[in-house]
Parts: C-alpha cells; sequence; structure tokens
C-alpha cells in the first residue's frame, strides 16, 4: 500500500477508531489569549490538570498594542480593558496550569504561527493544533497542524487527544522557477484563485514540486498559512534538508544526538512515489504573476495585470451576486485596471508576511524613497520580537522609517480589527494579512490582499502597482 505523507502522519497518531471518527494523539498545542480562556476555565470546573504541560505553548499576540509607548510595561500599556483583561487571564491560567508562557516584554513574544516554528517547537511528523485556523502555517514542516474549538483546546489540555475524522488528500503541484518580483504569497493567490475558497473542503494538502522545494522555510510557511483560506484542513510539504537546518539549533527542537536520531526519522516522512490522492492540481511557476485581490473573498485574486471584474464575466447566479455586492463594498468598478486603484494605508506583518524574509523583499522595494503623499498610514509590524531584533541588526528599521513606514512592536496588529490598529470607515489597505472578508480590518474597511514586496511598492506609488515595474 502506498501511502502519502498525510497517511503517515495520520496512521502513526491514531490512538483509536470506531468506523466513523478517530481519536489521534497530539503533539503540541499552541495557546493564545482569545480561544483559551474557556478552556482553562473548563479544566477548573472540572478539576482536571494539563495532562502534559510541557507540550503547550502560549503567548498573547491577537489584543496586544504594537506602539512602542504602550509596550513595556506588561499588560498595562493594553488600553482597551476586554483586550487587557484577556491577556491577564491567559498569564494568569499559565502560571496556575504551568504552561510555557512568553509575556508581553519578552522579546520571544509574537504572533503564536510565528514563535512556533521560531522557537522549534514546530516539528516534522507531529500533529500540531492551536485554537486559530491559520495553524496550518505549520505544516511547512511537514507537521499536520489545524485549527480547533475552544472546547477542543480543553480537550487536548486534559488528554492530549482529540477526535476527528480522516480528510482526503489533494496534491498541489507547482514546478518551474518564479520569476522576479514573484514570491510564495502569489503562489498561494494563484492557487485560491484557481480553486476557490471551497476548493480543498474536506482535503488536506500536499504542495510539491520544484516551485515549492525551492521556497525558503518563510516562503513555505506563507503558503501553508493560507491552506484554510482554500477551505483545506491543513497544508503540508514534505521536510528535507532546509527544514532540518531551519530547526537546528533552536531551543525546543532536539538537541545534539537526538537531532541526528530526529533528522532520521524525519527523512521518512516523504509521500510514497505512487501514492493516491483524490485531487491534484498542476501549475507552472512561471505563469505565475504578481497578484492581489480586488474583492472580498481570498478567491477574488487576480494577477495585477488584470481588469477589476464584472459579475457578469461570471455564469453562476451566486457568483454573479457575490461580485455585485463585493463591487459595492470595494467602491470598485468593473472594468478598472488594478493599478489604478488607489490605497489609503499599508500594513505589512501577520503570520502569512511578517518574518525577517517579508522584511527583507519590502525593504528592497522602499529604500531610498518615502511613502506616497496620500498613504495617511505605514504600518511595518515584526512577527515576533526575535523577527524585530534581527530586522534592527540589519538596518530595516531605519529604511523603513525614513521612508515614512512606522515601526512597531510585535502582534497581530491591522491583520484583524481586534487591536488598536484599524481600518476606518471605507479606508482601503494594502496588506500582507490572509482574509480580506468585509470588515476584518475595521468596519467598512476595505482590504486587498498581496505580498510585502508589492505591499510596499504600492507605499510608495499610493496605489496598487506591478512590483516588476512600479
Ligand atoms: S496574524 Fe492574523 S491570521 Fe495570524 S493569528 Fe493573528 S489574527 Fe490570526
Amino acid at each position: 500500500m502506498t501511502r502519502t505523507l498525510y497517511d503517515k502522519i495520520w496512521e502513526s497518531h491514531l490512538v483509536d477508531d470506531d468506523g466513523s471518527s478517530s481519536l489521534i494523539y497530539v503533539d503540541r498545542q499552541l495557546i493564545h489569549e482569545v480561544t483559551s480562556p474557556q478552556a482553562f476555565e473548563g479544566l477548573r470546573i472540572k478539576n482536571r490538570k494539563p495532562r502534559r504541560p510541557e507540550a503547550h505553548l502560549a503567548v498573547a499576540d491577537h489584543n496586544v498594542p504594537t506602539t512602542t509607548s504602550n509596550r513595556g510595561h506588561g499588560t498595562s500599556g493594553i488600553k482597551d480593558q476586554t483586550s487587557r483583561i484577556q491577556v491577564e487571564t491567559l498569564e494568569a491560567n499559565c502560571r496556575e496550569f504551568g504552561i510555557r508562557y512568553f509575556d508581553l516584554d519578552d522579546k520571544k513574544q509574537g504572533i503564536v504561527h510565528i514563535v512556533g516554528p521560531e522557537q522549534g517547537l514546530t516539528q516534522p511528523g507531529m500533529v500540531i493544533v492551536c485554537g486559530d485556523s491559520h495553524t496550518s502555517t505549520h505544516g511547512a514542516f511537514g507537521a499536520l497542524a489545524f485549527g480547533i474549538g475552544t472546547s477542543e483546546v480543553e480537550h487536548v489540555l486534559a488528554t492530549q487527544t482529540l477526535i476527528q475524522k480522516r480528510a482526503k488528500n489533494f496534491l498541489v503541484k507547482v514546478d518551474g522557477k518564479l520569476g522576479n518580483g514573484v514570491t510564495a504569497k502569489d503562489i498561494i493567490l494563484a492557487i485560491i484563485g484557481k480553486i476557490g475558497t471551497a476548493g480543498a473542503t474536506g482535503f488536506v494538502i500536499e504542495y510539491a514540486g520544484t516551485a515549492i522545494e525551492a521556497l525558503s522555510m518563510e516562503g513555505r510557511m506563507t503558503i501553508c498559512n493560507m491552506s484554510i483560506e482554500a477551505g483545506a484542513k491543513a497544508g503540508l510539504i514534505a521536510p528535507d534538508q532546509k527544514t532540518y537546518d531551519y530547526l537546528h539549533g533552536r531551543p525546543l527542537a532536539p538537541q545534539k544526538n537526538d537531532f541526528e536520531k530526529a533528522v532520521k526519522y524525519w527523512e521518512s516522512l516523504k509521500s510514497d512515489s505512487f501514492a493516491k490522492y483524490d485531487k491534484k492540481i498542476h501549475l507552472k511557476a512561471e505563469e505565475i504573476a504578481p497578484h492581489i485581490t480586488w474583492g472580498t473573498s481570498p478567491e477574488d485574486a487576480l494577477p495585477i495585470t488584470e481588469k477589476v471584474p464584472s459579475p457578469s464575466d461570471f455564469s453562476d447566479k451566486g457568483k454573479q451576486e457575490a461580485v455585485k455586492r463585493s463591487l459595492e463594498y470595494m467602491g470598485l468598478e468593473a472594468g478598472q485596471t488594478l493599478t489604478s486603484i488607489q490605497i489609503d494605508k499599508v500594513f505589512i506583518g501577520s503570520c502569512t508576511n511578517g518574518r525577517i524574509e517579508d522584511f527583507r523583499e519590502a525593504a528592497k522595494m522602499v529604500k531610498g524613497k518615502k511613502i506616497a503623499g496620500n498613504v495617511k498610514l505605514a504600518l511595518i509590524v515584526p512577527g515576533s520580537g526575535l523577527v524585530k531584533e534581527q530586522a534592527e541588526k540589519e538596518g530595516l528599521d531605519k529604511i523603513f522609517t525614513a521612508a515614512g513606514f512606522e515601526w512597531r512592536e510585535p502582534g497581530c496588529s491591522m491583520c484583524l480589527a481586534m487591536n488598536a490598529d484599524k481600518l476606518e470607515f471605507g479606508e482601503r489597505c494594502a496588506s500582507t494579512s490572509n482574509r480580506n472578508f468585509e470588515g476584518r480590518q475595521g468596519r467598512g474597511g476595505r482590504t486587498h490582499l498581496m505580498s510585502p514586496a508589492m505591499a510596499a511598492a504600492a507605499a510608495i506609488a499610493g496605489r496598487l502597482v506591478d512590483v516588476r515595474n512600479p
């Protein structure tokens, strides 16, 4: 029997199966302030303890302020009372239940999906969960990683297991060489644009092919991060030498001889040559242009060289209605060129694109230039304190601030409207985050998703531009 990488991880974690659902073992859980309070409360009420406290890592990210003046004093800098209570509750719960926690003043703090890999907690072959949909990010290491609900967070804390249904296998192969200015973000936007937001529902996607293998670990994380936007349970990339090199020496990765032993096991984590997939698609890297989204769904993705579509471009009645509503919400005219869209704000950060490589790419675009006069605010928000430290060592912060960007403290920031960084009603943002839903970045806010280089180029031009010819 040939097996896929997903089959292998699933079968090695199967505890029990009653024919309709399965109980699987969970190696690691990441915890943040939004989806954990009820889970800890549930443990308390039922007088239960975490089964393996050392298998969890907690960090506050969604609610934290990113302005330097509001950081460096623990939670006292969080002005919004609800947000402050959530973060303080997480701190107290972690203390009470013995869960490792990086507080707001710790440079290891950051967005949960950036911190996990950075610390070496994310490892090939593991099952990793978190009460957050973008847990799929960790699949970049060949881990089966997916988001779970609050009651499941409690279940994992108490039992280190989870009831699940087995997913189907979807192979997305991208071969060839990416053109200049085309990045991992463009690959995943092109994939979602092609298969739609329900295209991978019920599946785990395995990304493979020479263009995927050529990506850095950062690029692979960007791809896997957005698997959920295509409806997938998770996204996976087989581990290779780049994965082992990334993990080597990280504090929570296996150390010394254990690392060599782990690599031997990790080398077995590949789909068999003739493994059977339930669905397959193939993309040629050379045909992928820099992409942006124009509408209010991640599937509304198009090459930047295109025009805003019209409802009549689609045969499906439901899609026609969705396009009509998207155009109204986004304040766009069918047929206008994407490069004619003016922007008000720029956000470079998030668990999709808040890593060091993202800032290096963005810095190349802005070095020696100034942001356009119509851009009211351009934020650069590192995904973690360690990313911030590295960027500052390389002088990237100076490049950004000289161009007029604000250099912030780590957190989810303007990825979602849950902290002080928000769009005002009707404002339009070039954003490197992962969701462009109505109101995602603030009530009435209009989001265009794109790569860090594209967002940086947009900040300079004051409108959406083709990064290859800004
Ligand atoms: S950066 Fe955005 S998508 Fe990622 S964890 Fe934070 S809020 Fe969720």
